[in-house]
């Protein structure tokens, strides 16, 4: 079923709304640091911006069993939190943002 056509119809005269914004997305764009990073999340050296968050990392097991740590930053410059994943028997880590990147 396809109803939503008919919303776009607006009645002659009326101010055009603005462009719709996600409501509850960070409005906050990511800086370069992050996007750079979001390019090439398997480096393991984190961006000159990062912040560690908690000094220990969290360890865990995935759901196939593998162990992994994950550690926690967040970016002085646009606030962007992410995580680090380092997974037992993998040659590369991961940077995971905590939220899609605002570009
Ligand atoms: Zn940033």
């Amino acid at each position: 079923m396809v109803v939503m056509k008919s919303a776009v119809l607006q009645p002659p005269g009326t101010p055009a709304m603005p462009a719709a914004v996600p409501s509850r997305a960070p409005a906050h764009p990511a800086c370069a640091h992050c996007l750079a990073l979001a390019d090439d999340p398997r480096r393991r050296e984190p961006h000159p911006c990062l912040a560690l968050h908690n000094t220990a990392p969290l360890v865990s097991q995935s759901a196939a069993g593998v162990p992994f740590s994950m550690l926690s930053f967040r970016c002085r410059e646009c606030g962007t939190a992410w995580r680090l994943y380092d997974r037992a028997n993998e040659l590369f880590v991961s940077w995971v943002p905590e939220h899609p990147l605002v570009r």
